[in-house]
């Protein structure tokens, strides 16, 4: 035995023989301070011992009651994990070349005779433990290396990761939003230097949840309801609200917040930015306020202008009848004439005022129909006849083209679009023919149609005519508030409806209004889009 020897790793190695004294000798002889040699008895106690540990060789007897040498060898070999175990036979004859190859073929590896030479079983026993052991090594040697190469690889990525950081910081940097991140439990943990420009706040109260304390005190409880949401659906987040500065007045600031996903879709961050909005929201909260100032003048205006013209209009009326009555012959023919000037003058004006009225009400949601059977080509006919003075002044002959549609609609409102689709064609027309028609279309809904020869309209403008305030034509030509048809267009969507516009310059212009006709079934299935009212106060 040398001092190598006894610093070595002990190995195991297992010696199996039914006979305690065979094993005994054997020990004797493979006694060392680096082998741990452990014995059995039986075969059957063998593969026991082999399930539970590792050995470097085995030394087994061929000649064994129960379960002999073989048996045990090519139990052994048939196991993937044990069948490299080395074994070394052990017989007490010199076998037949036919017994070699069986010994041979179920696993083993070497052959001991007994009696037993000493320096051949320490010999051989010793080439298979340092066999073993190099084994060993190479395995301690590889997981080393994977080890080393996992370290690298790790290594790598954190380089990486703080390179990315930094530029990522570097750009949070450079711009002139705020830019801060999260974890993904919604704890600030980054802002940029324009945050603490900002609000002035240090950066150890703005971490964590510290930060919210420049929120605006009225803005806290909803920013934390909507921030707790996105944290539970991990849904991008915004939100308007208002910081408090370093001066302590309060800005209106824009805040986005993307959630950064790892590859299994998991939130691991969120990274945000501020921006000023101030202006905008000021901007925007003026022109609201500007819009509905307007509209309340224009209801406080068109009230006032309706009471004393009412008046008037029936004063004049009463005149004229008692002029009749009176029958001042001499003056009647200049007094008539200029008093059925004046009572149309005062009839435009009432119409004017009435289609303010009509758009305060719109712009209040205060449009109401009521409901009643009718037949669509009564109305139209109605309407035409009151026009038939109007028309013939304006040289315009008036025809009608009309089938029986009878439908559920509100008829002072369906007069009210007629009307207006009527005079515009007289204003835009005047000498030109007009042709008004109705007609059923399909089963449920029915066209009305008003056609002139006038002027038409340019095809840039034909999508804004139906706005209010919106006019096609220089207001020195052709006197109007560009009214007519956005009332047009509320009464026709109040019933489901829609109303199209044809027109070529020059040559005239096709006004063609579909109606449901029962607008309170047809609600659900409407095929016409909700006007949408713009920032600017124009339906879209
Ligand atoms: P107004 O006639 O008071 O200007 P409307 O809302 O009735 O307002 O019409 C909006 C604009 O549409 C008009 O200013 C005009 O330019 C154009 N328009 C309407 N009807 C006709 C028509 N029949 N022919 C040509 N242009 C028309």
């Amino acid at each position: 035995m040398n001092e190598t020897e006894a610093q070595k790793e002990k190995v195991d190695i297992l010696l199996v023989d039914d006979r305690p004294g065979n094993l005994l000798s054997l020990k004797g002889i493979l006694e060392r301070p680096d082998y741990n040699l452990i014995s059995a008895l039986s075969g059957e106690e063998a593969l026991n011992l082999i399930l539970r540990q590792d050995f470097a060789v085995i030394l087994l007897d061929v000649a064994m009651p129960g379960m002999d040498g073989f048996e045990v060898a090519s139990t052994i070999k048939q196991r993937e994990r044990f069948k490299n175990i080395p074994i070394i036979f052990v017989t007490a004859s010199v076998h037949h070349i036919e017994w070699i190859f069986k010994a041979y073929s179920v696993g083993a590896v070497d052959f001991l005779h007994k009696p037993l030479d000493p320096h051949a079983v320490r010999a051989k026993v010793a080439v298979f433990v340092e066999l073993y052991r190099q084994k060993q090594q190479l395995k301690h040697h590889a997981a080393t290396i994977q080890r080393f190469e996992r370290r690298e690889r790790e290594l790598e990525v954190a380089r990486l990761r703080i390179e990315s950081d930094r530029r990522y910081r570097h750009l949070a940097e450079a711009i002139p939003h705020v830019v801060w991140t999260a974890s993904a439990e919604g704890e600030l943990e980054y802002f940029n230097q324009r945050w603490f420009e900002i609000t002035g706040v240090d950066e150890k109260s703005s971490l964590g949840s510290g930060w919210s304390s420049a929120l605006h005190p009225e803005d806290v409880e909803k920013f934390a309801a909507q921030w707790e949401s996105a944290l539970q659906t991990g849904k991008a987040f915004q939100m308007e609200f208002r910081l408090r500065k370093a001066d302590g007045s309060y800005c209106w600031y824009r805040n986005r917040a993307l959630p950064e996903e790892d590859a299994s879709s998991r939130v691991v961050r969120w990274v945000g930015t501020m921006t000023d909005v101030d202006e905008e929201k000021r901007a925007h909260e003026e022109l609201h306020g500007a819009i509905r100032l307007r509209d309340e003048f224009m209801s406080v205006a068109s009230h006032e202008l309706r009471t004393p013209l009412s008046a008037l209009q029936l004063q004049l009326q009463s005149l004229q009848r008692l002029l009749q009555k009176v029958g001042a012959e001499i003056l009647e023919g200049r007094i008539t004439e200029k008093l059925g000037t004046a009572v149309r003058q005062t009839e435009r004006l009432a119409k004017l005022i009435d289609s303010l009225l009509d758009v305060s009400r719109i712009a209040r949601g205060k449009l109401e129909l009521q409901l009643e059977n009718f037949d669509l080509a009564d109305a139209v006919r109605e309407v035409a006849e009151r026009f038939r003075d109007e028309a013939a002044r304006e040289g315009c002959e008036l025809n009608i083209s009309s089938q029986p549609v009878t439908g559920r609609w509100d008829r002072l409102r369906i007069e009210q679009v007629i009307t207006n689709l009527v005079s515009n064609s007289l204003k835009y027309g005047p000498g030109k023919p007009i042709t008004l028609s109705v007609a059923p279309l399909g089963e449920g809904l029915a066209t009305i149609t008003v056609e002139d020869e006038g002027i038409g309209i340019e095809p840039d403008k034909v999508k804004r005519i139906f706005n209010r305030f919106e006019r096609a034509v220089p207001t020195r030509h052709y006197g109007g508030l560009g009214l007519g048809l956005y009332i047009v267009r509320q009464i026709v969507q109040e019933h489901r409806g829609q109303v199209e516009v044809e027109s070529r310059p020059g040559a005239g212009s096709r006004f063609v209004v579909t109606l449901p006709r029962r607008p309170s079934e047809a609600r659900e299935q409407s095929h016409v889009p909700e006007a949408t009212e713009h920032a600017d106060g124009h339906a879209g």
